[in-house]
């Protein structure tokens, strides 16, 4: 079909819709086909479907569509899944998703296994009540110092009050630039105090959007658009002690340090070397 055709049958009301620049926008550019598990480098933006950027950063380091560096030694960290861009493709094109959702059964039930993405949606939870207060961290703490860049609302809740408190003031507002490294630099200083000792007790801390593990060098802007774009603000986000995974084990570590600080780490956060 040619761009004249397409031009006369997408009139939405007086503006003209361009079929083929959509169609861009959800292509992926690796194997030219709609977006398959949208996926998107946090350095540049682009998105590609996840298998495709995969593979393609086995072998690479840089971006294939703009060439930017994703990161020299751990590119696979700085790409991440995009929820907003996948719901559109399935927008504009509803029989991918159909397709795409028997194809992945399919391939599960032939092997007897649960499809991965059922379980995670088991444990998607709805806890998006907001509440009452609002306000912005207090002047001189550590996410004041970009009041005047691009703003995102937040609402941080704890996943276990027991373990790690509440904040006294659950909204808040900080830079879009800030990074989920600040915000767990913030959480520390507010709930457990940031001891002198032990300026790095907020790397004990993990950030979770609806279950799913927010990589520590995200930006808010990042993961405001890839998260939440077409939810309704403040972003709602969950802090909890370091979660847990049994691969590793635990000796050798001091038995004066909390039990929840003794979890293992996730290869992405901040410890590079192990
Ligand atoms: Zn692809
Ligand atoms: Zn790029």
């Amino acid at each position: 079909m040619s761009d004249d055709e397409n031009d006369d049958k997408l009139t939405a009301g007086e503006n003209k819709i361009n079929i083929c620049q959509i169609n861009e926008m959800i292509t992926c550019k690796i194997c030219s086909g709609y977006l398959v598990d949208a996926t998107t480098v946090t350095e540049c933006l682009h998105t590609f479907c996840k298998s495709c950027i995969v593979k393609h950063l086995e072998d690479n380091i840089n971006c294939p569509e703009c060439e930017v560096m994703i990161h020299q030694s751990h590119p696979l960290d700085y790409i991440a899944f995009d929820r907003t861009m996948q719901d559109i493709v399935y927008k504009l094109v509803p029989s991918l998703e159909k397709d795409e959702y028997k194809r992945e059964r399919d391939f599960y039930a032939e092997r007897g296994m649960p499809c991965p993405k059922d379980l995670e949606e088991e444990q998607e939870e709805e806890d998006t009540k907001p509440e009452e207060e609002e306000t912005a961290p207090e002047p001189g703490s550590t996410l004041d110092y970009h009041r005047f860049d691009e703003q995102v609302n937040l609402v941080l809740k704890s996943s276990d009050p027991e373990k790690l408190p509440e904040l006294s003031r659950k909204f808040v507002r900080v830079s879009a630039l800030a990074t989920i490294t600040h915000l767990k630099k913030f959480i520390a200083i507010k709930v457990l105090n940031m001891p002198k000792d032990d300026e790095d007790i907020f790397r004990d801390i993990d950030i979770t959007c609806e279950g799913e593990l927010i990589p520590k060098d995200h930006t808010l802007k990042f993961v405001y658009v890839t998260r939440w774009r077409t939810k309704d603000p403040p972003l709602h986000l969950v802090y909890s002690p370091k979660i847990k995974l049994d691969t590793e084990n635990m000796s050798g570590k001091d038995s004066d340090i909390p039990e929840w600080k003794l979890q293992p780490k996730l290869s992405y956060d901040d410890d590079e070397d192990n």
